[in-house]
């Protein structure tokens, strides 16, 4: 799966069942977060390389569309015994890439093999409807087929969850794949397709096409692309769902996220504090559903002197090391970024209650940055507005709980929210009127399972269709009527 020039492994595209050389001339370095060593280089792959990768996909179409789907079917299962088997080193190759702790990956892939064991119950989930006795002698019925050549573009952040979001639903429905992993984390994806070929998965069926923005462009434009799965930031998301759906395909674009934890008055104050660390610096803070706003509502002294002590105690280093919980952030000018949004909190009078800048000075390799929570923030400065993806962490006051979701609602975001109550009655009300799509009742991170859909809202996401749950199956499947009359 890789090539080596001048000592520097360069990882290849998968293409119709084979590890093949991009036709491009860039290659960027893959570096560990936490040490700077170069991993690998990753090819900035061409337009060529792309048509390639869709024509051996359509290609495997053909045959795949009629495969029959307990077959299809078998392989998840395979592929499932494979990743299973297999955990332990795709979680270190998480935290070498990714540079997340060792726990946080092994639970990533977790995740991952549920979306596989989801995606093996195809025969139940591609069923169809039928009714007989439309009218006089007529039945009506409706079967699922499989779109065509569908692209997955996937971000940095879950290198091997969010692909297990998007192939594995894809194929078992009869799709073939094309998958752009991240640029910055491109080495899981190969594994994974290496895994898959292994399960027994035909050649064209999954491809790999390594790269930038070109290859993303490529895709969305390509004629025999039939749907595009996006995840990412927000400009791009944006960018993505509206150059393809201007082409008439179909898009499901999961964006960027403002997540609010409230904390109610009545909170369970050492449940709130745990969850809200765990939320806001698990995976240095670089998840859709991380929290990035707590809303205090009412004085609660107690939770913010506990919350800066439990911040304090947390242990900074390289995920592989057992003890760590703060790992670093993917890149130095991601970090740059984010020490510009701290310069901005303070410009705009937050009042700096713990500096992680501290921790980045005394650990000079790696991209660290230590916890970092603003206190005293209001709802219109910069970084209670945008997503900082970075361990920084901003608390806003609320007089009482309607002034809390009214912050929910001015929002442009809407992943998820979380209230930390006791309180039935806060609870139905949060329910009700927060303006988000996966919410919490004290539960940190509120992300759900294969089988339901992972449901932001607003410009958390750009589309119709959510990735998992029959929304997948929906998506990655179109409908077919038939109305029948046999009474001659
Ligand atoms: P990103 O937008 O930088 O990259 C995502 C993908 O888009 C990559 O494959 C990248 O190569 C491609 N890309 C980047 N710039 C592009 C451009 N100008 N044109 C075309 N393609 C381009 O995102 P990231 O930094 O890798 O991931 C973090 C972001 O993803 C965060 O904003 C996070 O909230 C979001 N995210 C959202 C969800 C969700 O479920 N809503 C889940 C995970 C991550």
């Amino acid at each position: 799966m890789t090539v080596t020039k001048n000592e520097t492994t360069i990882l290849k595209n998968f293409i119709n069942g084979q590890w093949v050389e991009s036709s491009g001339t860039e290659t960027l370095e893959v570096p560990n977060p936490a040490t700077g060593e170069v991993l690998a280089r990753v090819p900035i792959s061409t337009k060529e390389d792309v048509d390639r990768a869709v024509q051996a996909a359509k290609k495997a179409f053909e045959t795949w569309k009629n495969t029959p789907v307990p077959k299809r079917a078998r392989i998840m299962f395979t592929f499932h015994h494979l990743l299973n088997e297999h955990h332990e080193e795709l979680a270190k190759l998480i935290v070498q890439e990714n540079g997340k702790a060792y726990k946080e990956a092994y639970g990533e892939i977790q995740r991952g093999i549920e979306c596989v064991e989801f995606a093996a119950g195809a025969p139940t989930l591609m069923m169809g409807e039928s009714l007989s006795g439309i009218a006089e002698g007529i039945d009506s019925e409706m079967f699922r087929y499989p779109l065509g050549v569908v692209a997955g573009i996937t971000p940095f952040n879950f290198p091997m969850m969010v692909p297990l979001w998007m192939f594995p639903l894809a194929i078992a429905c009869g799709n073939t794949f094309v998958l752009k992993p991240s640029e910055r984390t491109p080495i899981l994806a190969n594994k994974l397709a290496e895994l898959f070929t292994q399960a027994g998965a035909p050649e064209g069926v999954l491809n790999i096409v390594h790269g930038a923005h070109d290859v993303v462009n490529a895709l969305i434009d390509h004629e025999d692309i039939k749907a595009i799965s996006f995840v990412g930031s927000q400009p791009v998301a944006k960018y993505v769902y509206e150059r393809a759906a201007a082409q008439g395909k179909r898009v499901q674009a999961l964006s960027g996220a403002k997540n609010h934890h409230i904390v109610m008055p009545d909170a369970d104050v050492e449940t709130a504090v745990q969850h809200v660390i765990s939320s806001a610096f698990g995976s240095a803070g670089q998840r859709c559903m991380a929290c990035s706003a707590v809303v205090i509502v009412g004085e609660n002294e107690q939770f913010v002197k506990l919350l800066k002590q439990k911040a304090d105690e947390i242990v900074i280093g390289n995920g592989m090391d057992p003890e760590v919980f703060l790992t670093p952030v993917i890149r130095q000018s991601h970090r740059e970024k984010v020490l510009g949004y701290i310069q901005k909190g303070i410009e705009e009078g937050a009042i700096l209650i713990r500096d992680g800048r501290k921790e980045m000075e005394e650990m000079r390799e790696g991209n660290f940055l230590g916890p970092t929570i603003f206190d005293h923030v209001t709802p219109n400065m910069t970084i209670a507005k945008e997503e900082i993806f970075a361990p920084v962490l901003s608390l806003l006051r609320a007089k009482d709980l309607d002034e809390a979701l009214e912050y929910i609602r001015k929002s442009r975001y809407g992943n998820g929210a979380t209230i930390y109550t006791k309180d039935a009655k806060a609870v139905r009300k949060f329910r009700e009127e927060a303006d988000a799509g996966m919410l919490g009742i004290n539960v940190g991170v509120p992300a759900t399972m294969a089988f339901f859909p992972f449901s932001g809202w607003k410009d958390s996401f750009y589309g119709d269709l959510h990735v998992n749950g029959k929304d997948g199956v929906n998506f990655y499947t179109r409908k077919k009527m038939i109305t029948s009359r046999f009474d001659f």
